[in-house]
């Protein structure tokens, strides 16, 4: 599945070939695709016309920025890609939604296992999502009211690679937490963007076992920490990403990070640090990777 690094990854590539580009048309495949306007053809119609300003990416999610204001967002979720490609190339069963670029080329949304989502949504309120202090601020939208595209990501954390995303302000969230360190990586709402591969690489790079809760961490585990997510993040992005399964670049080429990773798939081969082979365990239903040695495991606490 996508994550930060790969969907910034995709998001850099549209930047350099769609910005200034102008949909003139748009066939939707796959109706459950489209999830904002309703129905599907709605959305097609108000597509039309628009220019893509520029790209971004907010958690796992690419951004298209139109001239008018308004932002599709495009949620890759477990295969989907954005491919950008000459008219006349070969038809692909597993394109969900076409859009035609008044340049002649289409910009294709190619999903095999449609868990992927698009909408369409008027601006504004996107800067301050998840720039809130200590409490969450899930603001709750009334039925029938259009979202903003702040507001679909209103529960979302912090972006990691973010200036303001400090080891300060880790710690402050990671405060009373009694969660497992890799349940609360992988939570979107706790921080953005981070799933299984850069989770457990991070944990393995601070040297910190993903059965550790927050609670246990001194202030120089939550410097680790929040270094390491950093790092293993910006690498994945010089890297073009992780391509394990359906994902590629929007060049339609595989990224190159999974040749790179310490410990994710990497169980029984020898640790890169301590030369001892590398253990799996399931945590929380996900498959979890660390090194025995390198990444002590908590001592049990004592019973209250
Ligand atoms: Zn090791």
């Amino acid at each position: 599945m996508p994550e930060l690094p790969e969907v910034e990854t995709v998001a850099r590539d549209l930047q350099r070939w769609v910005a200034g580009a102008t949909i003139t048309d748009a066939t939707v495949r796959w109706e459950r695709t489209i999830r904002h306007p309703q129905p599907p053809e709605r959305f097609a119609a108000e597509i039309a016309g628009a220019t893509i300003r520029r790209v971004s990416r907010r958690a796992k999610t690419v951004l298209l920025h139109l001239d008018d204001g308004r932002v599709m967002t495009v949620a890759l979720r477990m295969t989907g890609a954005l491919l950008v490609t000459p008219a006349d190339a070969a038809p692909d069963p597993y394109v969900r939604v076409v859009f035609e670029l008044a340049d002649g080329r289409q910009l294709r949304y190619r999903d095999v296992r449609k868990f992927g989502r698009i909408g369409l949504w008027p601006g504004g309120g996107l800067r301050s999502v998840g720039g809130g202090r200590g409490a969450r601020s899930r603001k709750v939208a009334e039925a029938g009211r259009r979202y903003r595209i702040g507001e679909v990501f209103s529960g979302h954390g912090p972006e990691p690679l973010q200036r303001g995303f400090t080891a300060a302000r880790l710690a402050e969230r990671l405060r009373g937490r009694s969660a497992k360190l890799k349940s609360l990586l992988l939570d979107q709402s706790f921080i953005a963007g981070v799933g299984n591969i850069y989770a457990d690489e991070a944990l393995w790079r601070a040297r910190l076992h993903p059965l550790r809760t927050a609670d246990t961490l001194d202030a120089r585990d939550v410097r680790r920490l929040h270094r390491a997510v950093r790092q293993v993040l910006r690498e994945g992005i010089a890297n073009r990403g992780a391509s394990f399964s359906d994902y590629v670049g929007a060049d339609g080429e595989p990224g190159e990070n999974a040749e790179r990773l310490a410990v994710y798939r990497r169980t029984d081969q020898p640790c890169y640090r301590c030369g001892r082979p590398i253990r799996r365990i399931v945590v929380g239903q996900r498959s979890t990777h660390y090194c025995p040695h390198c990444q002590p495991e908590p001592v049990a606490s004592e019973p209250a």
